[in-house]
């Protein structure tokens, strides 16, 4: 890559950053476990989103022994509404790591970063940079969008040549003497000056040598090979009503939401008008219906829309009297239903625990 055009980059970028630098409390943090907080908590999820749980997660867990010994349970309750929650499973078990087998100390060196579980490329990099200064490039999708614009590549960014391509370009155009601010300043870029759609393109200091500004390839780039198809699930889940007790259960394997709480789920292909139908999905509600539970009503569908799908769920509220059919499913647990919300649940558990009317009929 040409010297001149590298300079050009940095001297703009650098100029850029000290007028239009977003206020983070992480900012200058000096701190790899805070940075690491912070990062895993802002892969996927807007800044203003993900802000109070980084507040709430440093004040219950100052140092990352406290996070080591929290309960699993606590974790997943305090991620609860952020997402992709293998993101928080991964924080806990890397955080008994640093704890059990580093002595509670942070890897200062980034291979040894890069081997924890739940960092990748780039949170290594993020970490090393902001903490150590050390000389490793950022690449996320603010940084593909920048440089496939700047120097109008077309190569898919989700392809394995393109990984590799722009993993050498960032790493050229890094200011190597200040690695932190250099990182921290092409992402806020990225998040804020080359946005997705319809950048200001007139007012950026790198329009003088944009390619994609030049060349008018701003809405065709960053290039992708692969279209995202979301597929549609249908999710049944059974209110199951003793007095105050209700049962849940906690989502094993490997399907989304795993380690979070449920309601007995019957997963179908299309939305069920009645519940009889049930039986027909499932061993376990065959005998559920056999033991002649009384229907009480059916909620209105809510939705969760996730990266590869859509959830459609729906809650069906059934008055138990017999409760010997419970046993045939040793993983469901009664909970009072004043104890409910003490669960971590995904999203479409959480809206219509939430949902009023239904507060108000029946918890
Ligand atoms: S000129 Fe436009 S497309 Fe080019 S880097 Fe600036 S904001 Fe992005």
């Amino acid at each position: 890559m040409a010297d001149k055009l590298v300079s050009f980059f940095q001297k703009n970028l650098k100029q850029w950053a000290e007028t239009h630098l977003r206020p983070m409390p992480w900012k200058g943090e000096k701190n790899p476990y805070y940075i690491w907080l912070s990062e895993i908590i802002l892969q996927q999820t807007r800044v203003e989103q993900g802000l109070p749980y980084f507040e709430k997660f440093k004040a219950k867990y100052p140092t990352v022994t406290d996070l080591a010994n929290a309960a699993e349970d606590e974790v997943m309750k305090m991620w609860e509404g952020l997402g992709y929650y293998s993101r928080a499973r991964n924080l806990h078990f890397t955080a008994k790591h640093i704890s059990n087998e580093l002595n509670g100390v942070f890897p200062t060196d980034f291979n040894s970063i890069l081997k924890l579980k739940g960092i990748g490329d780039y949170t290594a990099s993020a970490i090393a940079s902001f903490a150590y200064d050390l000389p490793y490039a950022v690449l996320d999708g603010n940084v593909f969008r920048v440089f496939s614009r700047f120097l109008g590549i077309k190569t898919p960014i989700d392809s394995t040549d393109g990984k590799k391509e722009f993993k050498v370009i960032t790493q050229q155009f890094l200011n190597k003497k200040e690695p932190g601010k250099y990182n921290q300043a092409i992402m806020d870029f990225g998040a804020t000056q080359c946005v997705p759609k319809n950048p200001n393109c007139k007012a950026c200091p790198l329009n003088k040598k944009c390619v994609a500004f030049e060349k008018d390839l701003i809405r065709e780039l960053p290039n992708k090979s692969k279209k995202l198809i979301k597929r549609t699930r249908h999710f049944n889940f059974l209110v199951l009503k003793k007095g105050d007790t209700r049962w849940i259960e906690k989502r094993e394997g490997k399907d989304i939401w795993k380690n979070l709480y449920q309601f007995p789920l019957v997963e179908t292909d299309v939305a069920l008008n009645d519940f009889s139908a049930f039986s027909k999905f499932d061993e376990w509600f065959k005998i559920f219906d056999q033991s002649k539970p009384t229907f009480i009503k059916k909620s209105k569908p809510f939705k969760q829309t996730l990266t590869h799908q859509y959830i459609i769920g729906v809650f069906w509220e059934f008055e138990i009297s017999d409760e010997t059919f419970l046993s045939l499913n040793p993983s469901l647990k009664g909970v009072l239903n004043n104890s409910l919300l003490k669960f971590a649940f995904p999203k479409i558990i959480d809206l219509y625990l939430k949902d009023k009317t239904l507060t108000l009929n029946l918890f």
